[in-house]
């Protein structure tokens, strides 16, 4: 631990020439060089995003009545995110920060549900598939919710029977995800919200990733199992707008069947000194910069917008899918349902798949590394059509330089 003084304020030119020289080694995200992270439609979108955010970023969105601008916007997301998932007049949603706001809401609307409708229960649980994202872990961990995780099956699906037989009398919330992170597939959600619907407690979809791309996946005609509210017992689903809606970071939307589930995410006091106050999810002060880039790209793009960059992303991921396929030292782990996919090496005696990350960042490429299995993940979006070739030929070219190589176990994030 140090201690630093910041001294006098120095003139804006050299505060923003030193940022910029810190980033020199940061990832080209924008060049399309990482495959996490980070997504971009293309510089015009991002420049207007950008433009949208600085002029909002002051605005805060704890209390839209001083800002009916941000409230118009806010409505206007929500609205159209409903329409993405086939909500209906009672479907209503909020903007949260991003998935991991959504998950954990999603978990406290389940707890709050249970205590809504008056279930005396002391050890309550969430049953979800080992492919659930880690943040559904911390908001089991923040409200002390037993978390309990049941094995995927071969295909990497949510293992329906064996999700059955774990739900019991004190379990509140039921997982599946639209599609999981780790390999990209897509959880049987129909069959999952009808064991949840059968119990009367909320089932959740995880679609901070494939909320926008499934929807125009199959706006353009691309067969995909239903997964949203038409699956009835669907109760809860977030979208991420700051991944595949290519708007600035800090963006996502969580929606509830109807209001009455809505209002389980939400919360008011008047138990201090200051009045009434209420929120709708865990932040107070929230900036009106995400909400504002949100809306900019959201209608920059429009419908024919999403159907092009979803119908790029796609096509590049089918070929990067088809290469890994065919290469006789890397194994596919599934058919990827959207844009999300990972692989391994054929023969972990000869090959270790984190060297062949190693090599490939040491190209200037980023990507991420998971276990278990020990995997290589790729998140493909609009900016890699231009890149795959190269992609491909640095990693084939990855392969047969790291062999017998060891690589660095990587971590997803860091607390650092
Ligand atoms: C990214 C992701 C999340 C978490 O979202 P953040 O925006 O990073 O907080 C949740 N679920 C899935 C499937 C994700 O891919």
């Amino acid at each position: 631990m140090s201690i630093r003084a910041l001294g006098n304020g120095q003139p804006v030119d050299q505060v923003l020439a030193s940022m910029e020289a810190m980033r020199t080694d940061d990832v080209r995200w924008r060049d399309g060089k990482c495959f996490t992270l980070a997504y971009s439609a293309g510089p015009e979108a991002l420049a207007l995003a950008e433009e949208a955010y600085r002029r909002f970023s002051g605005e805060n969105a704890l209390n839209t009545a001083a800002f009916p601008s941000l409230r118009a916007m806010q409505q206007d997301v929500v609205d159209t995110a409903c329409g993405w998932v086939h909500g209906d007049d009672n479907t209503a949603g909020f903007m949260t920060s991003g998935g991991t706001e959504s998950l954990v809401l999603a978990v406290r609307a389940a707890q709050k549900r249970a205590q809504r409708e008056g279930r005396n229960l002391s050890n309550m649980n969430v049953v979800l598939p080992s492919s659930a994202h880690a943040a559904l872990e911390k908001g089991a961990d923040y409200f002390q919710v037993e978390s309990r995780r049941v094995a995927v099956g071969a295909d990497w699906r949510a293992d329906v029977n064996a999700m059955s037989n774990a739900i019991d009398d004190e379990t509140i919330l039921v997982v599946g995800s639209a599609p999981q992170y780790p390999q990209g597939v897509l959880d049987p959600i129909d069959e999952l919200a009808s064991l949840a619907k059968e119990r009367n407690i909320n089932c959740h979809v995880d679609a901070c990733m494939g909320g926008v791309t499934l929807t125009y996946l199959e706006r353009l005609g691309e067969p995909i199992d239903p997964w949203d509210f038409r699956c009835d017992g669907v109760t809860s689903i977030s979208i991420d707008l700051h991944k595949y809606g290519y708007t600035s970071k800090g963006s996502g939307v969580l929606v509830h069947r109807n209001k009455q589930l809505r209002s389980d995410q939400t919360f008011i006091t008047n138990n201090w000194l200051g009045g009434m106050y209420g929120s709708s999810g865990i932040l107070g002060t929230k900036s009106g910069g995400p909400i504002a880039s949100s809306w900019a790209v959201m209608h920059h793009l429009g419908d024919d917008g999403y159907m092009r960059v979803t119908r790029s992303a796609r096509e590049s991921t089918l070929r990067i899918a088809q290469h890994i396929q065919n290469h006789p030292a890397l194994e596919l782990r599934a058919q990827p349902v959207s844009t999300l996919l990972s692989f391994g090496v054929t023969d972990v005696n000869r090959h270790d798949v984190f060297a062949i990350a190693d090599t490939l960042i040491s190209y200037g490429w980023y990507m991420d590394r998971q276990t278990p299995p020990d995997s290589v993940h790729l998140t493909v979006n609009a900016v890699h059509a231009p890149l795959v070739d190269e992609f491909l030929a640095d990693l084939d070219r990855a392969v047969i330089e790291s062999v017998g190589g060891n690589g660095t176990v990587g971590a997803y994030a860091t607390t650092e």
